[in-house]
């Protein structure tokens, strides 16, 4: 290379470097403009928040349950009416491609703690004592039998976390309680915990068990369900492209 040892040290320095910020600014444009392509979540949830007019026209109701395959009702029902904004394995802002959403975004029409959130399953429930918004309902997998999943529902608690908007039946600290599928669980809210709150919602996911039953950190996309089947609707950025969403067509 020497064509380069003529240039000035500095000066070397100084292309490579700009080379590497290059890289790097174009590998992020990519990332993002492929994640923009591989949802388009956030204009829905945008159109739902400054639109409210259009929220009649988004939303999914618990009350329409689908059919799976067989023509039976799909085992889950949905958690609370509303919204479907962001979706399973969804790189939608503020989750990346490499961050996805592990679960559904629920967003309710109503002020934060009166929009009603349920079990979609029945199962037992656990609070754990420090979690002021959320619960987890363990149960036996309705679509592979053996197999124990959880069920988790979150952001319920008023913005600021002054107040819990759970259901006063499952305080912190309840553990193994048995509920029905349609128990009232609580009300969504706005709580975020250090994140940035992004407007009044229930975050559900299915979460795997570990090696000795207990459920894994549901924040990792590996350790949770695709919703799709327990619901017979299409919840991934790759099947849902309008909402609200439909059920699943039959085979
Ligand atoms: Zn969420």
């Amino acid at each position: 290379m020497t064509f380069f040892r003529r240039w000035p040290k500095p000066l070397l320095l100084g292309v490579a470097l700009a080379l590497l910020l290059g890289g790097v600014w174009a590998g992020r444009t990519l990332v993002l403009s492929y994640a923009a392509a591989r949802s388009d979540s956030n204009a829905y949830i945008a159109r739902w928040f400054l639109d409210s007019g259009a929220r009649a026209s988004l939303h999914n109701a618990r009350a329409q349950r689908c059919l799976t395959p067989l023509a039976q009702p799909a085992p889950f029902m949905l958690p609370s009416d509303g919204l479907i904004g962001l979706l399973w394995d969804d790189p939608a802002a503020p989750y990346t491609v490499f961050n996805p959403h592990t679960g559904i975004d629920i967003f309710g029409d109503g002020a934060p703690g009166t929009v009603p959130v349920y079990a979609a399953y029945g199962g037992y429930l656990t609070r754990l004592n420090d979690w002021l918004s959320s619960v987890i309902i363990r149960h036996d997998d309705p679509l592979q039998a053996g197999r124990t999943i959880w069920t988790y529902y979150t952001h319920m608690a008023a913005r600021d976390g002054s107040h819990s908007f759970v259901a006063a039946a499952f305080p912190p600290g309840t553990a193994n309680v048995w509920v029905d599928q349609g128990t009232l669980l609580g009300y969504q809210g706005e709580y975020a915990g250090a994140g940035a709150p992004i407007g009044m919602h229930v975050h559900f996911s299915i979460v795997r068990s570990d090696e000795n039953g207990a459920f894994t950190n549901e924040a990792r996309l590996a350790n949770t369900l695709d919703p799709s089947p327990y619901f017979a609707m299409p919840l991934t950025t790759l099947t849902a492209r309008s909402r609200p969403i439909a059920c699943l067509p039959p085979p």
